[in-house]
């Protein structure tokens, strides 16, 4: 993980926020090849998610939220993380962070203390959660040390801390005057359900997919991009009729599951959590989490599935005791809208059941990162490191080289090259003029680049073999092969090569 971290930020993938004003925690910035990758990646969720289905719609909606919905939402009320400060030095933890981050035998008392086995840690958080009296007392008993000064801690009873950010919108700050920055996007799926229906004609089931920015004010933001306060989501809310949710469930786990394996993160480094009742949010039914084997950090989420059941569009919806709603949901006299649809075959009015794959971004660039980072020992000795990332998902697909950079004749055929290639909108191809032909190769394995193509000196028909005129070498990331390449024949090798 280290290496990959320094990595990162060496060749311009991930920069710490703010940074030269010291940083900022749990925020970073995506530098000149993080953007790139991480379009990529939102690329191809969109395209295998929205255009290579027939029952999904797109969708971008505003980040800063009318405060109703998200306490209709339930946020107001339940969005929070359990946290205790410690006495001593005023730092402040998250619970089952704080907990985990304790030596094997410390957790075992603290389990114990509890009634729970150590083995079973979701259950000693729960358990902490629910006697805050009982938790803060054990954690003294089993000398729980601040991870900050390395002391033994003086605990305070835990409380919930709500992680959505407040903000004032307008020029007035009264009691009024406020929203919030969007904790998860899946909340603009549901208030424009409405709207989407009634613009597209959608019959159930179908689905209303959107990728955009979330926040969280964590309090313990940590373990590089994996936790951060800023984050960006890839979520599908898809609407079906109840009594059918159990099954769309299941298709849904299936087909994040290929899709993960397409973008070079495979199933045997998944596990699949199937969220004990106990554990399950405030809306769900069943979820099932996806938990990628990260390197150092072992199995954490990367994507959960849930049942949302029909809690969300219950909670939005006017007139909710005519419905015959499932979900046990607050009362809201608020909303203006009915957010029901003909049922697919009574064709009565019905609030559809909600399968909700949410995946986040910055989860799936680490898990992408860390599948492809590979170190090599090359036949000569030398180590290389080589990002084998899937060409789809490459920063930059074609790296341009002229072999001298002071010879304008290279430079300029090298330019008209790229220039060819860019017009194809494969992506990124970038003109390498940085002049050494070691070190241009030595980056872009760094970086992941799928292919070099070299303009040297039997290109432009100066060199010994004058069979070699008007062809260019192409130096393949992951074998190493060098291949002779007519220069017409390149977009279409290259096409063939990176479709
Ligand atoms: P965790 O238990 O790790 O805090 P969560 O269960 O709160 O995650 P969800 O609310 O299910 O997460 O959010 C859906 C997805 O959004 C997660 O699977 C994850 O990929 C991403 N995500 C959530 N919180 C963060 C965060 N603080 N930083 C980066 N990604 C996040």
């Amino acid at each position: 993980m280290e290496e990959l971290v320094s990595l990162c930020k060496r060749r311009g993938f991930i920069f710490q926020g703010s940074e030269i004003y010291g940083g900022l925690q749990g925020f970073y910035d995506y530098g000149p090849l993080g953007v790139e990758l991480k379009n990529n990646i939102k690329a191809a969720w969109w395209r295998t998610n929205v255009y290579e289905r027939d029952d999904m719609e797109g969708l971008d909606a505003s980040i800063i939220m009318h405060r109703q919905v998200l306490r209709h939402s339930g946020h107001e009320a339940t969005f929070s993380d359990p946290m205790v400060d410690n006495k001593k030095n005023n730092k402040r933890y998250r619970l089952d962070h704080l907990v985990k981050d304790q030596k094997a035998d410390v957790i075992a008392k603290v389990a114990e203390a509890m009634g729970q086995s150590a083995e079973n840690f979701p259950a000693v958080v729960a358990a902490l959660n629910a006697n805050p009296a009982r938790a803060s007392e054990a954690l003294r008993a089993a000398g729980v040390r601040d991870p900050f000064s390395g002391e033994i801690g003086e605990w305070t009873e835990p409380k919930p801390f709500n992680m959505m950010f407040k903000t004032t919108i307008g020029p007035v700050a009264d009691d009024e005057s406020y929203g919030y920055l969007r904790p998860e996007t899946a909340q603009g799926i549901f208030t424009n359900f409405k709207n989407v229906v009634d613009s597209t004609s959608r019959r159930l089931p179908f689905g209303i997919a959107q990728i955009g920015k979330a926040f969280r004010n964590e309090i313990t933001p940590r373990n590089f991009i994996f936790r951060v306060r800023e984050l960006e989501q890839m979520e599908i809310e898809f609407f079906c009729a109840p009594g059918t949710d159990e099954d769309w469930h299941e298709k849904w786990l299936e087909a994040r599951l290929s899709w993960w394996e397409a973008q070079g993160v495979p199933r045997s480094k998944i596990e699949i959590l199937d969220v004990p009742k106990e554990d399950l949010a405030h809306y769900s039914k069943r979820t099932y989490d996806l938990m990628y084997d990260y390197p150092t950090l072992g199995h954490e989420e990367i994507e959960g599935i849930a049942n949302r059941s029909d809690y969300d569009l219950g909670s939005h919806t006017k007139n909710q005791s005519e419905l015959g709603l499932v979900a046990r949901v607050e009362e809201n006299l608020d909303s203006i809208a009915k957010l029901t649809i003909p049922h697919p075959e009574t064709n009565k009015p019905v609030v559809p059941f909600v399968i909700e794959p949410s995946a986040g971004v910055d989860r799936a660039m680490l898990a992408v990162l860390s599948e492809a980072f590979t170190k090599e020992t090359l036949e000569n000795g030398n180590e290389r490191i080589v990002l084998k990332l899937r060409p789809h998902l490459a920063p930059i697909k074609v790296a341009v080289i002229p072999l001298a950079r002071n010879k304008a004749e290279l430079v300029d055929l090298a330019r008209s090259i790229k220039n060819d290639l860019q017009k194809l909108g494969l992506g990124r191809i970038l003109l390498e003029d940085s002049g050494n032909i070691g070190k241009a190769y030595r980056r872009h394995d760094e970086v992941g680049t799928p292919y070099c193509v070299t303009v040297d000196f039997d290109t432009v028909g100066k060199g010994e073999d004058a069979s070699l005129t008007d062809t260019v070498t192409v130096r393949d990331r992951d074998t190493l092969a060098q291949e002779r390449v007519k220069i017409s024949d390149l977009s279409a090798y290259l096409q063939a090569k990176l479709r």
